[in-house]
């Protein structure tokens, strides 16, 4: 089964952060139409993920999975079961989708918190968007939402 990629808007941005995290290629078209979102996912062999119903007719061949936005876990659930990650577990910037690398904390200095940079041994970094991530409680907070939703632990 080849990897997922979805491509999604800003109403479904909650969930679609949780997917990036956990390794899916999620793209956030943010205030596109639903037409627009449909012609994203031809151009780029994607998905879409979507609350509404409607099937826009000129894009019948398009695939499309509708989410109810009421319960993410288990929206997340339901797509974990079916589709394959692109990657790892926080292997992506939740920010832009874009595959995260893995650097030297010296290189963040002066834009990550000195008493993060003494504790952390790699950060990784976004190259598309200049976002660094590291371990942290955020991380934390997120892992144990992610294990709650999928019943098992996150790499
Ligand atoms: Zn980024």
């Amino acid at each position: 089964m080849p990897p997922a990629r979805f491509v999604t808007d800003a109403s479904l941005e909650f969930l679609a952060r949780r997917l990036i995290f956990l390794g899916y290629d999620v793209a956030v078209v943010r205030g596109a139409r639903l037409e627009e979102l449909f012609e994203a996912a031809r151009a780029g062999d994607r998905t879409v993920l979507t609350m509404s119903r409607r099937r826009p007719r000129a894009f019948a061949d398009v695939a499309a999975i509708t989410v109810a936005r009421d319960d993410p876990a288990a929206a997340l659930r339901a797509l974990a079961a079916a589709h394959e990650p692109a990657g790892p577990p926080f292997s992506r910037c939740a920010e832009c989708d874009a595959p995260l690398q893995r650097r030297h904390p010296m290189e963040a200095r002066g834009e990550v918190p000195g008493r993060v940079l003494r504790g952390a041994r790699a950060l990784s970094y976004c190259a598309t968007c200049g976002k660094w991530y590291w371990a942290g409680t955020h991380v934390a907070r997120l892992r144990a939402w992610l294990e709650q939703a999928l019943g098992r632990p996150v790499g």
